[in-house]
């Protein structure tokens, strides 16, 4: 029997799938099993639109058997089939052979990866079988013919066709396994265990039975039995109606999928219909993953048509902020073999994630305003990344997200949002007050929130280093203009309190003059404080960088000696005893001035946190002036 060649095109995808190194190997049984599901809605379509009689959906299934001593896997269908010309033409050529452009003259990298691309992201249907393969067998017999026909390849030398026998229209194709080398073990799918999880992954949802024989055995009788036993679930979980699937089985169905062990946070179900037609299945986590804020951790949602797994993480469809979500979306607007490049530039897949965008803020923003205590233990999770979301691409996510920030505030226990805040803030408070710390603890005890808090204003308390940078990206919220604790004006003073401490700060002049000399390099310079009551001292800074932002650059990897350093500030309470003996000795003993100047600094130093390099000297001045 002469050998036909296959078609150029053909060729070099045989070329291709035979030679690959590709690891997703897997995939040959989704597009072999993805035809045959096609030739039944083929065949169906036929019946119904012909009104054939005694004709029933529920006939139809596809088979597959795994021989180990032969090495073979069988795909049977009763759907369609070929005639003998379209055997030919289906499988003498590719049909998407005019989409894969291949360049010649590319490094065997460009190779690899273009590789990569066509296996994983198109499928390359059919002749992926020659991943696993050494030679492929397919009987089939049309609707249309009596005669049954065998195309028989073992690669891309060519392919023969002869007149075979098959009793029942459709198709069985046979793939006769590769032998194990030494870097690939095919017989991994010649084991039934394995076969079935790869059906499981990628073709649950197929619509008909996918069926294979299971071995099974009966107390009080000898031997093994074989039964046929269904493989795929057929009916998607989101293709079921929303009334239909009850929340144990939403989380069951997370909880498997996902590898979680605590139901997810939120479920959110979408059926869009119209110019766009897809459903989809969203879970808000409620513990975030061991990896989520690592390289490691990848986000994407599982990105079907018709029920069929196209890619099981299309990174496309969630934006970096909402990284955190997992699901599925189905759209029937899509084709099975939908390439990565065309994705990425899809009008309709970008107006599908812009959708879940909307739905997945108006879903937090609802937890947020209906049930406080999970949102709260989402937040806890997921703060950080809402926050990262904010400072990110210059802030352009910030409308989004902002509203969904929550902060611990010095007036309550319990975590506000930044409306909240605002909206309680009364009449004569003109700014929205934050002080950044390590713990809220820490922050609460600062000197310089004193003034604020006798006010009776509230302060937020900030305790992650992104938020100072997310309060810079933000500037204001609802008109009101953020304030940190530590600058020199905190809008607490009348007029005329200001001007009387104006002229305080004149009078003081020499002796602050006196102490910033004594301090040295150390401080930008000294000044009497608006907002200290009981504490003598406190240290801040002036200008874009903060004392907690230093320490942040400090704490990065190999910034220690190099990091930008903020320009301190030390304030003084002028109406403290302290100060008062402070002035004494200016006035008696300057030698002992510059140790009470440094001693002040120091507990200011101490009390903002910060690391102090003259321990030694600081307690031997304390033990002297005691
Ligand atoms: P695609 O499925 O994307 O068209 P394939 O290379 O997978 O590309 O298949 C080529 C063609 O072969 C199919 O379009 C179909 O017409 C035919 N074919 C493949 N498998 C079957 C089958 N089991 N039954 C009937 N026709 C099939």
């Amino acid at each position: 029997m002469a050998k036909k060649q296959f078609k150029t095109e053909s060729k070099r995808i045989l070329d291709l799938m035979i030679n690959s190194i590709y690891t997703h190997k897997e995939i040959f049984l989704r597009e072999i099993i993805s035809n045959a599901s096609d030739a039944i809605d083929k065949r169906c379509y036929v019946a119904l639109s012909e009104g054939e009689s005694g004709f029933s959906r529920s006939d139809f299934k596809i088979k597959v058997d795994i021989d180990k001593d032969r090495r073979t896997i069988t795909v049977t269908d009763n759907g369609i089939g070929m005639t003998r010309e379209e055997l030919e033409e289906n499988l003498g050529t590719i049909a998407k052979s005019g989409s894969l452009n291949f360049k010649e003259n590319i490094t065997s990298e460009e190779k690899a990866e273009a590789e990569i691309d066509i296996i994983g992201q198109f499928g390359v249907g059919f002749y992926s079988a020659f991943m696993v393969a050494e030679k492929v067998v397919v009987t089939t017999r049309s609707l249309k013919s009596d005669e049954a026909f065998v195309w028989e390849s073992t690669g891309v030398d060519g392919y023969t066709i002869r007149e075979g026998v098959r009793d029942e229209v459709g198709t069985e194709i046979v793939m006769y396994i590769k032998p194990d080398t030494e870097d690939e073990v095919y017989g991994e799918f010649l084991r039934p265990y394995r076969i079935k999880g790869i059906i499981k992954k990628y073709s649950d949802y197929v619509r008909y039975p996918i069926v294979m024989m299971e071995e099974k055995t009966y107390e009080g009788t000898e031997g093994t039995f074989f039964e046929e036993e269904t493989v795929n679930s057929m009916v998607p979980i989101w293709q079921r109606n929303k009334s239909d699937v009850t929340d144990e089985e939403c989380n069951s169905f997370y909880k498997e999928t996902y590898y979680d062990m605590n139901d997810p946070c939120a479920v959110i179900r979408i059926n869009a219909e119209g110019s766009l037609n897809y459903k989809a299945m969203l879970f808000i986590p409620s513990k975030a993953p061991m990896t989520y804020y690592t390289k490691e951790y990848q986000k994407g949602l599982g990105l079907y048509t018709s029920s069929v797994m196209i890619m099981d993480r299309c990174e496309e469809l969630l934006p970096e902020h909402f990284r955190f979500v997992k699901g599925v979306v189905d759209s029937d607007n899509l084709s099975l073999n939908i390439s990565r490049e065309i994705l990425q530039h899809d009008r309709q897949l970008k107006q599908i994630a812009n959708n879940l965008e909307k739905k997945i803020k108006n879903e937090l923003k609802k937890l947020m305003t209906n049930e406080r205590e999970k949102y709260e233990g989402f937040f806890r999770e997921f703060g950080l990344q809402l926050k990262y979301g904010v400072v990110s691409d210059y802030g352009v996510h910030k409308d989004t997200l902002t509203d969904l920030l929550l902060y611990y505030s010095s007036l309550t226990d319990s975590l506000v949002s930044l409306e909240e805040y605002v909206s309680s803030m009364p009449e004569s408070q003109k700014y929205i007050y934050y002080a950044r710390g390590e713990s809220i603890a820490k922050i609460a005890s600062l000197p310089q929130t004193e003034a604020v808090k006798e006010k009776g204003y509230g302060i937020l308390y900030l305790t992650d280093d992104v938020d100072e940078f997310v309060v810079n990206i933000l500037g204001t919220f609802m008109d009101k203009e953020f304030r940190n604790i530590n600058d020199k004006d905190l809008g607490l003073e009348t007029e005329e309190e200001k001007a009387e401490a104006d002229k305080k700060e004149e009078e003081n002049k020499p002796l602050l003059d006196f102490v910033k000399e004594a301090l040295g390099e150390e401080v930008e310079f000294v000044r009497l404080s608006h907002k200290l009551k009981s504490h003598p001292v406190c240290l801040v800074s002036e200008g874009e960088i903060t004392l907690e932002m230093e320490k942040y650059f400090k704490s990065l990897p190999g910034e220690k000696e190099n990091a930008i350093k903020a320009r301190r500030v030390l304030e003084l309470n002028g109406d403290h005893r302290a100060f008062e003996a402070l002035k004494k000795a200016y006035e008696e003993d300057k030698e002992k001035a510059v140790k009470l100047s440094k001693i002040l600094y120091t507990q200011s130093l101490l009390i903002a946190d910060m690391p102090i390099d003259n321990a030694v000297e600081f307690a031997q001045m304390v033990s002297e002036l005691m």
